[in-house]
C-alpha cells in the first residue's frame, strides 16, 4: 500500500513534523512545500499516519487500484 499527503489537508506552511518519525528516512520536503514519500523507502509502518497532526497521510489511491486491476 502506498502512502501520499493529501496536498488539501498538509497547510503546506510549516516544517513537516513527521519527517523525523519515519524510521526508512523515506519522507523528505523541498523547504515549507508539500511532503513526498518515497515508495521505494517506505516500510508500510504507519507511524507517519499516526503522527500528522492534520491527518493528511493517506493512501495513494491511484496507485492502489494499479495494483488490484493489474
Ligand atoms: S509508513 Fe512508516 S516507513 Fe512509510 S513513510 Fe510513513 S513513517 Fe515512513
Amino acid at each position: 500500500m502506498a502512502l501520499t499527503i493529501n496536498p488539501n489537508l498538509c497547510p503546506q506552511n510549516h516544517r513537516c513534523p513527521i519527517i523525523k518519525v519515519c524510521p526508512m528516512e523515506a519522507i523528505s520536503q523541498e523547504g515549507k512545500g508539500l511532503p513526498v514519500i518515497d515508495d521505494s523507502k517506505c516500510a508500510e509502518c504507519m507511524d507517519c499516519v499516526s503522527s500528522c497532526p492534520m491527518q493528511a497521510v493517506q493512501q495513494n489511491l491511484k496507485s492502489f487500484l494499479h495494483t488490484v486491476t493489474n
